[in-house]
């Protein structure tokens, strides 16, 4: 792309021709909250440390390392959740120079004490209180009836069981919505541009430039992987360096060298 905007004149009329292809410049991906998980963390790293030395391809937002209550007493586990700003799960991530693997979080699914249906919390229940047990309209605490019948099923087992069929397909629907990917490249690349560099943090170098760099959101990672970039700036400062005349350095200098250097 560099190469094709020469000469320097073009640059500023090609507002359609890039304007178009902005749109594969930037991927304009929504950037959302992913949790993974990564196993096998010491367990002396407190969730600071982690948070602290933890590097990855996008935005850490929190680290959490999951606990069990072993003899009523909290106890660390290796595992840890980590949640990201990104569009996909990461493949993997460094925690004090290791790199370790990045898993899918599945939560566990949530069922209602309250009314005993799934995916919501008692906290914010609207319906009656039901028997886990009999399945009555009353609390299990204050139940008085002999035969045990699941709410959701009408089977012979407490509501609240794993071995209920209802309960393992609701868990089933949880993984597969987890662990497939809800949303294609081609879907993202429909969703209108967001004004915000970090939205793209998994992109490839991109060699394109806006003809208005002020007004263009632009990528730090992008530019310093971009070879071509890099190259020209290096070979402007040597020049600069050699430079024997007494012109002064100013930013019209600068600019007119690296021009002449993106831009051959
Ligand atoms: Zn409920
Ligand atoms: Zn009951
Ligand atoms: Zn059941």
């Amino acid at each position: 792309m560099f190469r094709k905007l020469a000469p320097a004149n073009n640059f500023l009329t090609m507002t359609h021709f890039l304007g178009k292809h902005k749109l594969k410049a930037f991927v304009p991906a929504h950037l959302t909250e992913i949790t993974g998980v990564i196993r096998y963390v010491p367990k002396d790293l407190s969730n600071e440390d982690i948070y602290k030395s933890i590097t990855c391809d996008a935005e850490v937002i929190s680290v959490k390392r999951f606990m069990r209550k072993v003899d009523g007493k909290l106890t660390p586990l290796g595992t840890i959740a980590v949640t990201f700003t990104a569009t996909a799960l990461l493949q993997h991530a460094y925690i004090q120079m290791f790199r370790y693997p990045v898993h899918i979080y599945i939560p566990p699914l949530l069922q209602c004490y309250k009314c005993l249906k799934f995916n919501h919390s008692a906290k914010v229940c609207r319906g009656s209180q039901m028997c886990s047990s009999c399945s009555g309209q009353h609390s299990y605490k204050e139940c008085d009836v002999e035969k045990i019948v699941c709410i959701n099923c009408q089977g012979g087992h407490l509501a609240i069981s794993r071995d209920c069929p209802v309960k393992q397909q609701k868990m089933e629907e949880k993984k597969n919505k987890y662990l497939k990917p809800n949303r294609s490249y081609a879907a993202v690349v429909s969703i209108p541009a967001m004004p915000d560099p970090r939205a793209f943090p998994n992109l490839k170098p991109v060699k394109t430039i806006d003809t208005d760099i002020n007004k263009v959101p632009y990528n730090a990672e992008q530019i310093l992987n971009n070879e071509l970039i890099i190259n020209a700036l290096v070979k402007s400062l040597v020049m600069l360096g050699n430079d024997k005349s007494s012109a002064p350095i100013t930013n019209k200098r600068i600019k007119d060298i690296l021009l002449s250097n993106l831009i051959p």
